[in-house]
């Protein structure tokens, strides 16, 4: 009896007409399709992008090269060595982290005591050889001088919540 019931109702083009009323809905509704590049959706201020490295407002490097972030790292993607400088504090040497490794899981920004590595919003960057996505302690810094004003204003809203 069902199949025969099947059969009838494939005459009818019954599913086809279901298929065209969801069609037929979407088309009138609001249209969620963002034009990107030219039109971006909003970002949270805890967006997880490129890592950046963060100064003082004297220049001087937050890193206190306690390792935190290198212990917590899941993805073992940051590399750090540490000297002790003449006036007794301690500072990295070499303070790397391999994007090709990384998850963006943000434990090394939540570990940091000193907020000195931070996760940006910045994630319209791409290396064309693996090295390109090596970054050293200077392409950190480097990141961290551009986008300070932006990091202080996220860390900033974020701070609350901490
Ligand atoms: S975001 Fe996560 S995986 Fe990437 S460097 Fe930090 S701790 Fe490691
Ligand atoms: S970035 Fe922060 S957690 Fe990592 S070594 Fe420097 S001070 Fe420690």
């Amino acid at each position: 009896m069902k199949k025969l019931i099947n059969f009838f109702k494939s005459f009818l083009l019954l599913e086809l007409l279901k298929g065209m009323s969801v069609t037929g809905r979407y088309f009138f509704a609001r249209h969620i399709t963002v034009q990107y590049p030219e039109e971006k959706t909003p970002q949270s201020y805890r967006f997880r992008g490129l890592h950046a490295q963060r100064r003082y407002p004297n220049g001087e490097e937050r890193c206190i090269a306690c390792k935190l972030c290198e212990a917590v790292c899941p993805a073992l993607a940051i590399k750090i060595e540490v000297a002790e400088r003449a006036d007794g504090s301690r500072r990295t040497t070499q303070y790397d982290i391999d994007l090709t490794k990384c998850i963006f899981c943000g434990f090394c920004e939540e570990s940091c005591p000193v907020d000195a590595i931070v996760e940006t919003r910045i994630f319209e960057y791409h290396g064309e050889n693996r090295g390109d996505l090596y970054y050293t302690k200077d392409k950190l810094l480097a990141v961290g001088d551009q986008y300070e004003q932006q990091i202080a204003l996220d860390r900033a809203a974020d701070a609350k919540y901490r």
